[in-house]
């Protein structure tokens, strides 16, 4: 799926529509001596009642985002483009 490089969209802190860069979201690694991830590795072992181990159902496709970055005051958030899609968002160059 294309997305084109620049659209016009809402800036929050403008409050109004302006132009915007689109680009791609880096996904971070994932940190496993974080303090999340220990205690969930701690509850899988077998104290303190019920839980959510792994994942036994597999959502189909994943919720692609862009970063936004807009042109007159240079804030950035992310959106979401569409529901979940097992295509990849390409930007489009040129
Ligand atoms: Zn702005």
């Amino acid at each position: 799926m294309k997305f084109p490089k620049e659209i016009n969209a809402y800036c929050p802190k403008c409050k109004k529509h302006t132009k915007h860069k689109v680009k791609a979201v880096s996904k971070g690694r994932n940190r496993s001596m974080a303090w999340g991830n220990r205690q969930h590795t701690r509850i899988l072992r077998g104290y303190g009642g019920k839980v959510a181990g792994e994942k036994t159902v597999k959502k189909q496709g994943k919720r692609q985002r862009v970063m936004l970055v807009c042109s007159v005051c240079k804030a950035s958030w992310q959106r979401v483009i569409r529901g979940r899609t097992r295509e990849k968002i390409e930007i489009k160059t040129g």
